[in-house]
């Protein structure tokens, strides 16, 4: 098979070259709201990857990047700290044949790391894709929460652009009595 980002020859997803040269990428940390939001990579850095989101290909680069990134990161993270701790994704629906987010939050499956799949889901299905921040805040996701309530969480979302998104899911969390710890996104906008 082909490495996903140079096309050379590879086992891998991505050759060792790309695996060095996607992972220089730093992370990045934003506030948005009261929340804190790290993200892994620079979203112009990987942008042809992600366009793959609805395409086949997408279930692999997913898997991968999450697999350079939000796996490495809780290693570190349950190392550090011996707390169990909760992950949610926001709205792991299924969509071009798999859940974007689920394939992230699964990466992050550890001692002492609980992953509640589809548990904060999206009631309208609006697609924010380009949209100007008016929109999105005129036309909220409407989250529902199900999972555990009492509880310390990381929320994970693929992109941040305007921060609207996780800003109404973390919210809708809190109400239900959720501590949300940070949030970590795979590709952030500048
Ligand atoms: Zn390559």
């Amino acid at each position: 098979m082909r490495c996903l980002s140079c096309h050379k020859l590879s086992v891998e997803t991505f050759c060792e070259t790309c695996q060095t040269n996607l992972l220089q990428a730093s992370v990045s940390k934003r506030v948005v709201g009261t929340l804190e939001v790290y993200s892994f990579f620079n979203y112009q850095h990987i942008e042809d990857l992600l366009f793959t989101k609805h395409t086949p290909q997408g279930f692999k680069v997913y898997k991968a990047l999450a697999q350079l990134s939000f796996k490495p990161f809780m290693q570190k993270f349950t190392q550090e700290s011996q707390e169990k701790v909760y992950v949610v994704g926001v709205d792991e629906d299924v969509k071009s044949g798999y859940a974007h987010v689920a394939l992230l939050t699964h990466e992050m499956k550890m001692k002492n790391v609980k992953v509640q799949h589809a548990k904060l889901m999206a009631q309208n299905k609006v697609n924010y894709s380009g949209k100007k921040l008016q929109f999105r805040l005129e036309n909220p996701r409407d989250f529902v929460y199900t999972g555990k309530k009492g509880i310390e969480v990381i929320l994970v979302d693929d992109i941040i652009t305007t921060g609207t998104t996780l800003i109404e899911a973390a919210s809708v969390l809190r109400e239900n009595g959720v501590k949300v710890l940070f949030g970590l996104t795979l590709a952030g906008v500048n």
